[in-house]
């Protein structure tokens, strides 16, 4: 958790949202709605507040929040999961993943991610001690070469994390690249960590659990939070399914990282969870929207885009600009034209830098104006 000259590091998001704060850029940086959850869900938390909801919670969630994940697992994934024992709430997914690496990866283990990767899963991997290999995802749609996959997945593999659909790239995997890692988890006995935050954000496909297919429920930890879904990122509630023997192993670690996690917004997720089908689908419908919005302007101004297939995020290449290295155009950005975005070589390991270095991840879960406006000034590059 040092840069080469030995500092502690910033995440990047922090360095670009403080950049964006200090130059009043419009933030298509660090991945945040700018419209509030829904009123009725903001008020549970603030009535359960006022009726003293302010001691901690039971370590593993409370019993409504917990039943809350196991109905809404069953209702759109077709999973049956004990409350009791096959499911745990956390302090957000990051404390999930965590807790999911910190008890299963030993010093010496190795651990296969995708490339790019949230950049959370590098630092715990770090912190485990562990040695972090990486399949890359290159364009045109940031699709896993399976063969690669294979090679890369040994039985020294402890651990293959994939986040479905994908920040930074907004790619979503399809069943062959699900059943590949089921298939090589079993040939080398290793755990899956499937990070699906997004679940609920696609554009046109549908999301898959890893932990529905054949053979997936048994090996798998399934992570999500209701930042994404429910446009709560600071509240951090997030949670962690999967097999009695795997969420008992999160939950005893997590009783150390933070015990429990906060008793307020529990039973408010609890409720938003329930909502109605209805409100996932406007949702993504409408991030879908700025999506276009976002793309097509991009198009318009020569940026090449990805068009992503769920996510807040899209990825856009500077170099038909007239740039290379995108890391420094986004520490220029703010100030130069008053946007931000965070440049994709962040989430790759820095000898793999090159091949990612002309690409800018813009978030586009903001207003409609904003995206707009955004796009008008992104128009002026490269000045
Ligand atoms: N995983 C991914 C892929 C993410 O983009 C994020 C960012 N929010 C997280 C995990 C962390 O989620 P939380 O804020 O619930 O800790
Ligand atoms: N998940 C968010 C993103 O990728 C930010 C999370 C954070 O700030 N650590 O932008």
């Amino acid at each position: 958790l040092l840069d080469p000259a030995g500092t502690p590091r910033v995440t990047i998001f922090e360095e670009i949202t403080g950049l964006a704060n200090k130059h009043n850029a419009l933030n298509l940086g660090q991945g945040f709605p700018d419209t509030e959850g829904p009123e009725e869900i903001r008020q549970i938390a603030l009535k359960s507040i006022a009726e003293g909801a302010n001691q901690y919670a039971p370590g593993s969630g409370i019993p409504a929040l917990r039943r809350a994940i196991a109905s809404h697992q069953k209702r759109f994934y077709d999973l049956e999961l004990d409350l009791e024992t096959q499911v745990v709430v956390t302090t957000g997914a990051t404390e999930a993943i965590a807790a999911a690496i910190l008890a299963f990866v030993q010093p010496g283990d190795e651990v296969v991610t995708f490339e790019p990767y949230y950049d959370s899963y590098a630092a715990m991997i770090g912190l485990a001690n562990a040695k972090h290999n990486v399949v890359q995802l290159q364009l045109p749609d940031f699709q896993p070469d399976l063969a690669k996959l294979r090679a890369t997945v040994t039985d020294k593999t402890r651990m293959i994390i994939l986040n479905n659909p994908h920040n930074p790239t907004g790619s979503v995997f399809g069943e062959d690249v699900l059943n590949e890692i089921i298939a090589l988890a079993h040939q080398h006995d290793c755990i899956i960590l499937s990070d699906e935050v997004y679940e609920h954000l696609t554009f046109g496909v549908s999301h898959v659990p890893v932990a529905t297919l054949p053979g997936g429920f048994d090996r798998t930890i399934t992570i999500s939070s209701a930042g994404k879904s429910f446009s709560f990122t600071g509240w951090k509630v997030g949670w962690a399914t999967g097999p009695e023997k795997l969420i008992t192993a999160v939950r005893t670690v997590k009783q150390f990282l933070t015990y429990s996690s906060g008793p307020a917004f529990q039973p408010a997720v609890a409720q938003a969870l329930e909502l109605p089908d209805e409100f996932f689908a406007q949702f993504a419908g409408s991030l879908g929207h700025t999506c276009g919005l976002l793309a097509d302007s991009l198009e318009q101004s020569g940026i090449p885009v990805v068009r992503p297939r769920g996510t807040y995020f899209l990825v856009a290449d500077v170099s038909q600009l007239g740039y290379q290295d995108a890391t420094e155009l986004a520490r220029l950005l703010p100030e130069r034209l008053g946007v931000a975005a965070i440049p994709m070589s962040v989430f790759v390991h820095p000898e793999n830098r090159q091949a990612y270095s002309s690409l800018l991840r813009f978030a586009f879960c903001k207003k409609e104006d904003v995206i707009l406006e955004a796009a008008r000034r992104l128009s002026r590059l490269p000045e």
